[in-house]
């Protein structure tokens, strides 16, 4: 067996292996400055230059322009859910949000707290398996902000079109586990935000990106730690940030600038997912779970005839060095989270892993 396994754990996920490798050295001593990465004070030059850096490869891989701030804020993605409704949410205002699965539902439940959710559209009454259409959108009159997540990923759904509220709603998207995966239209957002450990590097960290507008309109009133300005203003230093995740975010900015920028990961990840949707199509042992208009090129969902086949199939790809493969708690069945460090070659090997599963149990 490998020494590194084809992981396809759906998050925290596999990294790019040279950056776990340069990440090792770092450790130790980072870029000759004889203190190593985790060692370093975030007010020092050598750290500076790492989110400096981080930063400006981020804008130029994504386009990002300068009316809007990138921040590295700790809690992931989850703490998103209550510091959007928390600044920009009262009684009297409204939050739309696109409802496609446990996120979303994770992030309606947290805007109640706050203010009003008005459920623009749903795919709950079909377990989630599709990712409504444009014209299936129904926003309200004068919402603060419209929330919508781009690639669903327990059920393995994925938008294929960027959704357009009406003019003056900030649009905001959780992409959490599809971020740099391909090109997307920054600028027709006023934010994005990610959990780290899908894409970018390790989990508690997460990257937003926010239009400076919306961060002046937020609300001053509540703790400091909780508003937006106070880490737009500072740099994201306001306090210690999480050191290591920006660095290791970095680090993969830089993979993804050597593969060519997120079209040529595009390419591959389109490559992967085409893969495994087409012979998923052709086999009578397995079946995807998403709508084919729908699929995720991240998280592909699939069952096996009977559970417990399914159950059969994930114990014996885990002893054939592909581990990951269960599905979520809550669906069951198999999920192949194949993120922009999850090599070609992984894909093949379980395609033949599930190829010879079916000719055993015909
Ligand atoms: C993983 C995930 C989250 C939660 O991220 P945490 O960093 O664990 O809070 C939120 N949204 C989506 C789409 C996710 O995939």
């Amino acid at each position: 067996m490998r020494e590194r396994l084809f992981n396809f754990s759906a998050g925290p996920a596999i990294l790019p292996e040279s950056v776990l490798k340069k990440a090792q050295g770092a450790l130790w001593n980072l870029d000759g400055t004889g203190i190593g990465i985790l060692e370093h004070s975030h007010r020092g030059s050598a750290f500076v230059k790492v989110l400096e850096e981080t930063e400006a490869n981020c804008r130029e891989l994504a386009g990002i322009g300068d009316d809007y701030n990138v921040l590295f804020l700790q809690g992931g993605a989850s703490t998103q859910f209550f510091m959007m409704p928390m600044n920009w949410l009262s009684a009297e205002t409204t939050g739309d949000y696109i409802h496609t699965g446990t996120w979303s539902k994770n992030a309606i439940k947290e805007a109640k707290l706050f203010g009003k959710v008005h459920v623009v559209a749903s795919s709950e009454e079909a377990g989630f398996n599709y990712i409504p259409r444009s014209s299936e959108l129904r926003w309200s009159d004068g919402a603060a902000y419209a929330h919508y997540t781009s690639n669903n990923t327990i059920v393995g759904t994925q938008y294929d079109y960027v959704p357009e509220p009406p003019k003056g709603t900030a649009l905001i998207c959780d992409a959490s586990s599809d971020i740099f995966s391909r090109e997307v239209d920054f600028n027709k957002h006023a934010m994005v935000y990610a959990g780290a450990q899908k894409n970018l590097g390790p989990s508690g960290l997460a990257l937003i990106v926010i239009r400076k507008d919306l961060v002046e309109r937020g609300n001053d009133k509540l703790t400091t730690m909780l508003q937006y300005r106070t880490h737009a203003n500072n740099d994201s230093c306001f306090n210690t940030p999480p050191t290591f995740g920006i660095y290791i975010m970095g680090e993969v900015f830089k993979w993804i600038k050597e593969q060519g920028g997120l079209r040529a990961v595009a390419e591959v990840n389109t490559a992967k997912a085409n893969l495994l949707y087409s012979f998923l199509d052709e086999s009578e042992m397995f079946t995807g779970t998403a709508r084919a208009d729908s699929r995720s090129q991240m998280n592909v969902t699939f069952l096996a005839k009977t559970p417990e086949l399914s159950a059969q199939f994930i114990k014996e790809a885990n002893s054939m060095g592909l581990p990951g493969l269960a599905g979520h708690r809550s669906v069951g069945g198999m999920r192949a989270s194949i993120y922009n460090a999850f090599p070609l070659e992984g894909v093949q090997a379980l395609v033949e892993a599930m190829k010879s599963f079916e000719t055993k149990n015909r």
